[in-house]
């Protein structure tokens, strides 16, 4: 049962036009780490393999852009004088020495770059109070690139695991996602990632109904009462088992009864933060005249994140340019623009890297999400820390527990939240779970799907 007139969920190709080979971009998901094994695993089993191809990050592309409190260079120039005349204080503090204060200021511009506003705020306090001092400790040297004065964070890390601990929590479990979002070997679907679920879809052997939003779940001692609305109609249906994979920001909107305490709980502290994109349709891959063939920009004015397509998709000169890319607080702001008012936001923002961008009829569409605003999953991903910031073990335990046969999964309940990985990851754990519980094991059909009974219309 799908709520929405789509499948797919947060996997969302956006296409400016009609059939094969128009622009695309992606408004959800558009990369996968080179170990999330699941992903890959689904990929080559629906026979997409041949279309996997390297996703060019943040970072890597040295011709990007970097605007930090409106100084503009380019990542390859980045020197510790263009870097100390953007950020103040401690990082000009001859008290460390030069390596230390570069380190610092290139760890800051990864972070500013990725993570939202509460995160940049942890890494300033945790400079500020401490880890100045930790990284004056350590020799730095090793982890500069070479000509290209940028730092190898990976390495560091790998070398260095102990200065995440003296990070703050939620930093430090951020920087998990700041690794992967950086590493150098991560993969994109060519074509776009709907095709991974379409092709699951298809071969999903049972009808999936668009359409039908569940609006309530009622456990009951032998099975799930499933209450959703269709074209105006409420509907009701008895269910031995049922696998809810709706994101708990939804769920708790919802009427639920039957459910214990530490999961209600669990369903509504969950923590989304917000996802704001933007793409831009435009005429001509105007940045290729500056030596951009993919990778990421970074804009500290609102926009942040600025994707360039590194693949070819279609013949003509037209270019897909994810024009923002935003996560927390600059999502929530860019979510609370109108539509429109937003595209004008982005454009003028982006015109200060790229000028290009205002050139009459260098835009021809638009298209955007505010994945907060979006009904079906009311945030852009569950994140694993409570509201102050601080890590809790027992709440992941009670956001994945089943309750009787409803059982559940999704990114909200895996240890690797806001990646498709950590939803598959938590759905064959939670198939597995059905499969072995005990009162109901004949309700479980093996290769063949159990017919779709029709629901009952109440009232
Ligand atoms: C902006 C953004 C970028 C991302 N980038 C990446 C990336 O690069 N790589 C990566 O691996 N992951 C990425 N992710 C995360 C990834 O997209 C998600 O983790 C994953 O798609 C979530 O899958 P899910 O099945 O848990 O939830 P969803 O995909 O949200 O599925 C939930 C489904 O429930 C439906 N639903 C909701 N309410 C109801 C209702 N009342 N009744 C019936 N149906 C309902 C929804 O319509 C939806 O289809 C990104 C996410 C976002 C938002």
């Amino acid at each position: 049962m799908e709520g929405s007139p789509r499948i797919g969920g947060r996997v969302w190709t956006h296409r400016f036009g009609r059939g094969s080979g128009v622009p695309y971009g992606e408004l959800g998901a558009m990369r996968i780490p080179h170990d999330h094994k699941y992903v890959l695993d689904y990929i080559h089993e629906m026979e997409l393999s041949h279309k996997l191809c390297k996703f060019v990050t943040m970072f890597e592309e040295h011709n990007a852009i970097l605007r930090i409190r409106g100084k503009v260079f380019r990542v390859r120039d980045v020197s510790e004088m263009a870097l100390q005349t953007c950020y103040q204080g401690l990082f000009q503090d001859k008290r460390y020495n030069e390596n230390t204060r570069l380190f610092a200021a290139w760890f800051k511009t990864i972070v500013d770059a990725i993570s939202c506003g509460e995160l940049r705020e942890c890494l300033e306090q945790d400079l500020n109070s401490h880890l100045m001092d930790e990284l004056e400790k350590i020799d730095l040297q090793p982890f500069f690139n070479g000509q290209v004065k940028t730092i190898d964070i990976h390495a560091f890390i790998k070398a260095y695991p102990h200065f995440r601990e003296k990070c703050s929590t939620a930093l430090d479990l951020f920087l998990g996602d700041i690794l992967v979002e950086t590493s150098h070997d991560l993969f994109q679907l060519q074509g776009g990632m709907d095709q991974l679920t379409d092709s699951l879809a298809k071969a999903v052997n049972a009808p999936i109904r668009c359409n039908q939003e569940v609006v309530a779940l009622k456990i009951l001692d032998n099975g799930v009462e499933v209450s959703w609305l269709e074209s105006g109609r409420l509907y009701t249906r008895h269910c031995d088992y049922v696998l809810c994979t709706i994101p708990f920001s939804v769920l708790r909107q919802m009427n639920l009864s039957g459910f214990d305490d530490n999961k209600l709980a669990a369903i509504h502290n969950t923590v989304y933060w917000a996802a704001t994109k933007v793409l831009f349709h435009c005429a001509r891959p105007f940045w290729q005249k500056d030596g951009i063939f993919g990778g990421a920009s970074f804009s500290d004015e609102g926009i942040r994140q600025i994707y360039y397509p590194s693949i070819k998709n279609n013949s003509s000169e037209e270019s897909v340019l994810l024009a923002s890319y935003t996560i927390g607080n600059d999502a929530e702001n860019l979510g609370m623009m109108p539509e429109r008012d937003r595209n004008i936001y982005v454009q003028n923002a982006l015109s200060k890297i790229h000028p290009e961008i205002q050139t009459k009829g260098m835009i021809f569409n638009a298209a955007s999400i505010a994945w907060s605003n979006y009904k079906w999953s009311a945030g852009g991903c569950s994140v694993p820390w409570n509201h102050d910031m601080s890590y809790e073990h027992r709440h992941y335990q009670d956001i994945a527990k089943s309750q009787k046969t409803l059982f559940f999964a999704g990114e909200h309940c895996s240890r690797l939240t806001a990646w498709m990985e950590g939803s598959i990851e938590s759905a064959l754990q939670a198939v597995y779970d059905i499969a072995i519980y005990k009162p109901f094991t004949p309700a479980i059909c093996v290769g063949k799907a159990a017919p779709f009974t029709e629901g009952v219309p109440v009232g």
